[in-house]
Formats: structure tokens, C-alpha cells, sequence
């Protein structure tokens, strides 16, 4: 069984300013890895410490290259316009197209401590931006315009997440049909 679980919207964790890791030690691997099992059975291609409950700035991810963790992750340079079908772990069974910079530079620490600069265009990209708003409680939601966000918390409030079985939240996304 996973130690950790997946917070919903509406939980108060995803809405902190996460803190900088200050000692890449055991204890953070230990989170590290157990943040794993919890992205790959939901399944998602990332997650941010804050969406288990933790209130650390640092993510795991897996894009299909193997897996990664990013540590005090910062952008440094950003270029470029993409429109993606974003959805989020803390948000299941929901997506919106949303706008944010395609290409990024990024840099920040791996799990051995060493300084990591990354180039990352599009999907890549995408995920980081995506993974760094959860260290600053900023939701997709906050993404959206206006219209399109009062419709979402509408929905959100409706399904009620939080107290929903896993059973019953895949069902939900299988009849909206989204992914
Ligand atoms: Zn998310």
C-alpha cells in the first residue's frame, strides 16, 4: 500500500508556498521514492511534494525517459507561446487547454546534490511549469480565464473529490471523457 495519497483540490497543502529543501539527505530520498509508486498508480507523468502533503519544493517526473527529481527547481529563461491540454493529479478527470511559455530553461538540484540546468521544450517543459506552480499553491485552475474558471470551481465543488472513492473518480473521468 502507498504511504502516501494524492490531496485534491480543496485541500489547504495545495495552496502553500512550499520551502526550499535545505538537506538533500536520506529523508528526502525516502520521500522521493515513495512519491514514485504514487505518480505511476495514479497515473501521471509528475508530481509535486505538495500533492502528497508535503510542503517541499521539489518534484518527481517521468515523461517516458526514466524517472527524474527536481530539487529548489527555478526558471531562469523562457521563450515562446504553447497551447496544451493540461490536466493535473490534484484535479482528476479534468483538463483545459492553457497557454504558458514552450520553451524554458530551468535549473536546480538532483537527488545526489548536484546543480542540474535543463533545456526543455514543449510536453518537458510543460510538465516542469506545471510541477514548479504546485511549490507556489498555484492550481491549473489559476490558469484559466475567467469565464472557464468559475465553470471549473463549479464542477470541482459538484464532484466533490476529496471524499470520493478512486473507483468513483475514474468513473467520472471516463464519462467525461477526458484523459
Ligand atoms: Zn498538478
Amino acid at each position: 500500500m502507498a504511504r502516501y495519497s494524492i490531496r485534491y483540490v480543496g485541500d489547504p497543502v495545495l495552496r502553500e508556498t512550499a520551502k526550499d529543501v535545505t538537506d538533500i539527505d536520506g529523508k528526502l530520498a525516502k520521500i522521493a521514492r515513495d512519491m514514485f509508486p504514487v505518480m505511476y498508480d495514479a497515473p501521471g507523468i509528475g508530481l509535486a511534494a505538495p500533492q502528497v502533503g508535503i510542503a517541499k519544493r521539489m518534484f518527481v517526473y517521468d515523461f517516458g525517459d526514466g524517472p527524474g527529481v527536481l530539487i529548489n527547481p527555478e526558471i531562469v529563461e523562457s521563450d515562446g507561446e504553447w497551447v496544451y491540454e493540461e490536466g493535473c493529479l490534484s484535479v482528476p478527470g479534468l483538463s483545459w487547454e492553457i497557454t504558458r511559455p514552450k520553451q524554458i530553461h530551468l535549473v536546480g538540484y538532483d537527488m545526489a546534490g548536484e546543480e542540474v540546468s535543463i533545456e526543455a521544450d514543449e510536453l518537458e517543459s510543460r510538465l516542469y511549469q506545471h510541477e514548479m506552480d504546485h511549490l507556489d499553491g498555484i492550481l491549473l485552475l489559476d490558469r484559466l480565464d475567467e469565464e472557464t474558471r468559475v465553470e471549473a470551481l463549479k464542477t470541482i465543488r459538484e464532484l466533490d473529490f476529496a471524499s470520493m472513492s478512486k473507483r468513483k473518480r475514474a468513473k467520472i473521468a471516463d464519462d467525461l471523457s477526458l484523459p
